[in-house]
Parts: structure tokens; C-alpha cells; sequence
């Protein structure tokens, strides 16, 4: 970015030896400090060869900060789900700062003046440091004692890496900068020293030297006035030191769409350290979503320029080392253009109920458990999730637009539960086929408080109890039976175990004696009856719907659901490929299969209200409507839930909804309709 300016190179070879001494007295020991010299040089030696550090006797040695850029993201037809743009950091570098501790502190001095000039208002020093007040009055903040806190977590390891006592007070703390940088009263300000301390503070936090920079502000939008004007304000003023390296800014060119999905990148904090150990501290790290899932693969790692110049001051040499290395791109399982059809079809369905707020939707290629859509609603803007008042709004949003309800969220299945009760039953052998029971609205047990189905249905078998969604015909599966007998199935198909995916989600819970042992609940005989049709304590995930409903169509291949793809390097080179895994194979006969499947298809082909729903598919679609009451006090419809499959005899897609209040499930299916109709678009014949 900047012209290097011509350099005393005289003086700059005399002083050579005495920079090394700096960074020893920084470690502060005696010992070190007799030794410095000899261990500078056998260290440097040893980690980074002798070219850099033994130059020709004339020869002058300048370093540079190289940009390493942080890999992007796409969907799985490359369309691009969050990229870079280019921001700028201003940074502070050992390996051309001045020589004189004089001089650095009046080049940190210029740096600061710069920022309150220019009005930039990205000063990191403050996020860290333990002190409040202006030298020589300075007191501990209260953070200082909780480890837990940023402030606290290296206000410790600064304790214990200057070897001070945990009760050294802040005026000691202040002596030992002012006597380690030579902050003088008779020099500075007292401003200008409690500016200096605070930017030690930081510089040593993480581990300025040789081979860390230190960033004086971060984030700079290359486009905006007030990087402009630092930029220029910095290179006239031409601070030694001082110099300015790109940095990743993410852009997100789908905004509102896959928020929940692809995540943040932020600073580390006392809560992610121990992972990102080998970070330089303030680097920018994956916080959430795939951007912390897949962080192995999108991390840059800036590098060194080196530039040797001989005496009379001609560039003679120029090299990397370490060179910097760009991330590399991940191309992730979702398709987009369905997920965008998703979400604007939840959008739109939760603002025309009245009670509804939220919901999620996820579907999946049931062929080997890629993840095409995985939708939660409210959502949120990526492009403005950094502006601190726009991130308190959502913290503290009611329906918490934060939480990723597909893979996070937890809901009563309702009766999308009776296809893997009833696979159950009959792989079980405790019905066939042709076993009937007798609906007559209630169920004749459990007076006074016997459990109904919404028709009064009479002599009704297993297929039929699919397609009308009869209660009572589960009841007495459940009831006659046991639940234990079908938890089993539908544990394996995936209702209740993890998915597989990368990233953090809910396990929910199977409605068992065994999990009201565990936690204090009461298990009753009727949770056998009431858990066979999904309600009880059974709570599963959107994203486990899809698995599940995958499993028992596709002949009982329970697939591990997934997001990443694959990896690529910048040149297009597949690194990386997620291959389809089998977690579980669940034995089911064909004559089950098809049973199933074809009371699946019955529920659509005989409703006028979803055969209307989905007519728009150009597919033949099979599926289950749910509905399940949240809890007996709640005053609010219930829960509305669909998943359902297509095409019938060889299936590509499953897709799941959920829609809390959302009254029927009819209503979550027209989410799966949406995105149906989206998927199959491509295999209409265009008309002449
Ligand atoms: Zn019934």
C-alpha cells in the first residue's frame, strides 16, 4: 500500500542488535536478558534458517504483512452464498516499526491521532484491557477478577506471563509499563501515557514480535469516507511502523436466505480459544454455522513478504516465508434456489396465520442425505447483523429469529409419528395388513379422561389409518403393545438420534418410562396410546423429520444428513467430497415398504385439500399431515407439521415443515408444495 521510504541504512544496521534486545526485555528476565543476543539469533536460526537473520554484512532486511484470503462460500450449483470484499486493517509491524522506543511510541502516538482525526471508530484496544481512568489514576475494571470474561481471561494470563501477583494494584500495573516503554512524564502527556499503556496492553496480549503484527483498527471499509481519509491521513504522515493489510469483510449476496446455515465469522473470544490455538489472537475465526464447521478449509493464513536490500538501498531479494496461504472454498449441499422458495413460502404462510410466528422447513435428498433446504423462521440480515443495535434487536426478540429451528428447534412429531408406528406394528407382527380395529371416536379406555380421534371412523385398517389420520386405530397399537415396542423403529429411522450434520443440533427427545425416570417426569399408561400417534414426550427435530420419513422411503437407508459437499481450491480442484454413509440400515420387507408408502400417497390422493395443494408438482407426491398440541395449558392452536416425499416410485426429494400455532397440517404442507414445485420445474417439456 505504502511507498517505503528511504531509510538511514547506517544507523538502521547499528541498531539491529538492540531491536532484538527489546523483545527479551519484554520477557523480562535477567538471565534472558544476559543471554539475549545468542538465543535471538540460535533461536531464529533454528525455526526460521539462517538467510533472513545472517545477511550479508551490508544487506537490509524489511518484512511485510501478506494478505491470506478466507475461503468462500456456494451452493451446490456454485452460486456464490458468501464471498469477500475488501476491508483494511491498519496494522503496526516489528519488522519495520522504528528502532529507537522513543520513536515507536511517538509513531503509536501518530497512529492514535489518526484514528480520533479521522474519526474511525474501529479501536480495538479497548475490548481487552483490565484498567479504567487516565494515568497515573487508574483502577482495575471489575471484569479483571472473572476469568470468564474476556477482559478477565487475559487479565490472568498477563498476570501469570509477567509473573505479578493477582492482587497487584493498577498503579503497579501502570509502573510496569511506563518503566518497560520508557513512558515518561517528562515526555508525554498523561493522556498520551494511559493511550500508550492501553496499546501495550493489547500489543502484548497477542504477542507482538517478528512474526505478529498488531492491529491498530480493524475492518475499514475500503469504499467509506473515513478509510479514505486514514489512509491517506497515515501515508502522508508516514509512520513508522505503520501499514495497512486487507482483511476479510463477508458479503452475503442472499442477505436474509441460509442465514442460520452459513454463520459468522468474529475475534476469538475467552470461549473459543483453546480451539483456534494456533491462530494468530486476532485473527478472525468461524463463530457459528459452517463458517466454525467447516473453519479447517475456509481459514487464510497471511503471510510474510520479505525484501532484502543491499547498501545503497536497491531491493536485491524478495520472498515469503511463511507464504500466505488462500482458504479454500466449500461448496455446501444446499441448492439456493430451493431454499429460497422455502423460506419465502414460510414467510408467507406464518404471516397470513393469525397465530403462527415461527417455523422451519428442511429437506433432503433421500438418496444419500444431502441437505438441499434447511429453513428457519425468522430469519435475519447477514449484511447487517454486525451493527450492534440491529444484533441487540434480534438478541432480544421474543420469537428469536437467532435460533436455527430446523436443526435446533424441538416439536411434538403429532401424527407424521403413526408411519414408523406403523412400520413398527407390522414388522413387529402385532398387526398385518388386514388387522382392523374399531374407531368410535373415543377410545374406551382411560375414563374419564379417554383419548379421541377427530372422526368417528369404525372398522379401520392400517392403510386407511394413515390416510384419515385415525388416533384410535394407534391407540391400540401403542396401548396393546407397548410404546417400547415401536420406539425402537423409529429411533433407527432417525427420530432422536443425531443426524450426522456438521453443525450443532437438538438430539430431542423419545417418549420412554426411561426419560421420565431420568428427569423427573411422570410416565403414565396412557403415554403408551398417546405417544403411538406423537404426542406423549416425544420431541424431534425438522431436520430429523426428514430423515426419517428418507428412511422409510427409501427401503430403510438411514443416510448421515449433511451439509458440505465438497472442497475446492482456487483453482477448482475437488480436495475434498462428502461421500454418501449409511448410519443405520433398518430391516423392513418390501411388503411394508410398499404399504407404507402407498397409505402415504393416499393421504394426498384423497384429500381434495392437499391433491389442490400439490397440484401444481409435476411429481407424484406421498406424505403425512400432523398436528400436536404444545402443552394442555396453552391457549394457542397447535403445532402444524407435514413431511412428505416425491416422486412416489422413485424418490429425489423429502421435505418436512413445521409451522408452531400453525393449526393444520395442511398449512406446513403448502411450504412442501412450494418447494416441490420449484424442484421438478426443470422436467416440464417446455409447450410449443
Ligand atoms: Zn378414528
Amino acid at each position: 500500500m505504502r511507498k517505503r521510504r528511504e531509510k538511514d541504512f547506517k544507523s538502521l544496521q547499528s541498531e539491529k542488535t538492540q531491536r532484538y534486545a527489546h523483545r527479551y526485555l519484554v520477557l523480562g528476565t535477567a538471565f534472558i536478558l544476559i543471554c539475549a543476543i545468542f538465543l535471538v539469533y540460535l533461536g531464529v536460526v533454528m525455526v526460521r534458517g539462517a538467510q533472513i537473520f545472517f545477511p550479508r554484512s551490508s544487506d537490509i532486511i524489511r518484512t511485510e504483512t501478506v494478505y491470506g484470503e478466507r475461503g468462500r462460500i456456494f451452493d451446490k450449483n456454485g452460486k456464490l452464498l458468501v464471498g469477500n470484499t475488501t476491508n483494511y486493517n491498519l496494522i503496526f509491524e516489528y519488522g519495520s516499526m522504528a528502532d529507537k522506543r522513543k520513536d515507536v511510541n511517538l509513531a503509536l502516538l501518530e497512529c492514535i491521532n489518526a484514528l480520533k482525526i479521522t474519526k474511525t471508530q474501529n479501536y480495538r484496544a479497548d475490548d481487552y484491557f483490565p484498567l479504567m481512568g487516565t494515568y497515573p489514576n487508574m483502577s482495575l475494571k471489575n471484569d479483571a477478577s472473572d476469568e470468564t470474561s474476556n477482559i478477565g481471561y487475559y487479565y490472568q494470563k498477563f498476570l501469570k506471563r509477567t509473573k505479578l501477583d493477582k492482587t497487584t494494584s493498577a498503579k503497579d500495573i501502570c509502573e510496569r509499563f511506563v518503566k518497560q516503554y520508557k513512558l515518561w512524564q517528562e515526555l508525554y502527556s498523561n493522556d498520551e501515557i494511559t493511550e500508550l499503556i492501553r496499546l501495550y496492553y493489547d500489543m502484548e496480549r497477542v504477542d507482538f514480535g517478528f512474526y505478529n503484527h498488531y492491529v491498530i483498527a480493524d475492518g475499514l471499509e475500503a469504499s467509506s469516507e473515513e478509510a479514505q481519509s486514514l489512509i491517506t491521513y497515515v501515508n502522508e504522515k508516514n509512520i513508522e511502523g505503520a501499514n495497512f493489510i486487507k482483511q476479510t469483510k463477508r458479503v452475503y449476496p442472499y442477505d436474509t436466505y441460509a442465514a442460520h446455515i452459513l454463520g459468522r465469522i468474529g475475534k476469538i473470544t475467552a470461549e473459543n480459544v483453546s480451539k483456534y490455538k494456533d491462530y494468530p489472537l486476532d485473527a478472525l475465526v468461524g463463530t457459528s454455522g459452517c463458517e466454525a464447521a467447516f473453519e479447517q478449509y475456509l481459514r487464510g493464513t497471511d503471510g510474510k513478504k520479505i525484501s532484502v536490500y543491499n547498501k545503497s538501498g536497491e531491493l536485491i531479494e524478495e520472498y515469503y516465508n511463511p507464504a500466505p496461504i488462500v482458504g479454500k472454498d466449500i461448496y455446501l449441499t444446499i441448492d439456493i434456489d430451493l431454499q429460497i422458495a422455502a423460506e419465502d413460502a414460510l414467510k408467507r404462510e406464518i404471516e397470513r396465520l393469525d397465530d403462527s410466528e415461527a417455523g422451519a422447513a428442511t429437506f433432503i435428498d433421500p438418496n444419500n442425505g444431502e441437505i438441499l433446504v434447511s429453513a428457519s423462521y425468522p430469519t435475519y440480515s447477514q449484511n447487517q447483523f454486525s451493527g450492534i443495535d440491529y444484533y441487540a434487536s434480534l438478541a432480544s426478540d421474543e420469537n428469536m429469529p437467532l435460533l436455527n429451528r430446523a436443526i435446533q428447534g424441538a416439536y411434538a412429531p403429532g401424527s407424521v409419528y403413526k408411519v414408523g408406528a406403523a412400520l413398527a406394528a407390522l414388522e413387529n407382527g402385532d398387526i398385518t395388513e388386514d388387522t382392523c380395529y374399531d374407531c368410535q371416536k373415543v377410545y374406551p379406555y382411560f375414563e374419564p379422561n379417554s383419548p379421541t380421534c377427530l372422526g368417528k371412523h369404525g372398522a379401520i385398517d392400517v392403510t386407511e389409518a394413515i390416510e384419515v389420520s385415525c388416533n384410535v386405530f394407534f391407540y391400540y397399537v401403542g396401548h396393546e403393545n407397548g410404546l417400547d415396542k415401536i420406539t425402537p423403529y423409529t429411533r433407527s429411522l432417525g427420530l432422536g438420534v443425531p443426524t450426522g450434520v456438521e453443525l450443532g443440533e437438538r438430539i430431542g427427545v423419545v417418549a420412554s418410562e426411561e426419560y421420565c425416570l431420568n428427569t423427573s417426569r411422570t410416565w403414565r399408561t396412557i403415554d403408551n396410546a398417546t405417544g403411538a400417534i406423537g404426542q406423549s414426550y416425544h420431541l424431534y427435530s425438522p431436520l430429523q423429520l426428514s430423515v426419517y420419513t428418507s428412511t422409510v422411503v427409501n427401503g430403510g437407508s438411514r443416510y448421515s444428513a449433511h451439509f458440505l459437499k465438497e472442497v475446492k481450491d482456487r483453482q477448482g480442484k475437488v480436495i475434498y467430497a462428502t461421500e454418501a454413509t449409511i448410519a443405520e440400515k433398518v430391516n423392513f420387507s418390501t411388503k411394508t415398504h410398499s404399504t407404507i408408502k402407498n397409505a402415504m400417497s393416499r393421504v394426498i390422493s384423497e384429500s381434495d385439500t392437499l391433491t389442490r395443494y400439490f397440484a401444481n408438482v409435476n411429481a407424484t407426491v406421498g406424505g403425512k399431515t400432523g398436528t400436536a398440541q404444545v402443552s394442555t395449558n396453552s391457549t394457542l392452536p397447535d403445532n402444524a407439521l407435514f413431511s412428505g416425499f416425491a416422486p412416489y416410485d422413485n424418490p429425489q426429494i423429502v421435505g418436512s415443515c413445521i409451522l408452531e400455532a400453525g393449526e393444520a397440517g395442511a398449512n406446513a404442507s403448502k411450504i412442501v408444495a412450494a418447494v416441490f414445485e420449484e424442484y421438478f420445474i426443470e422436467d416440464v417439456e417446455p409447450t410449443a
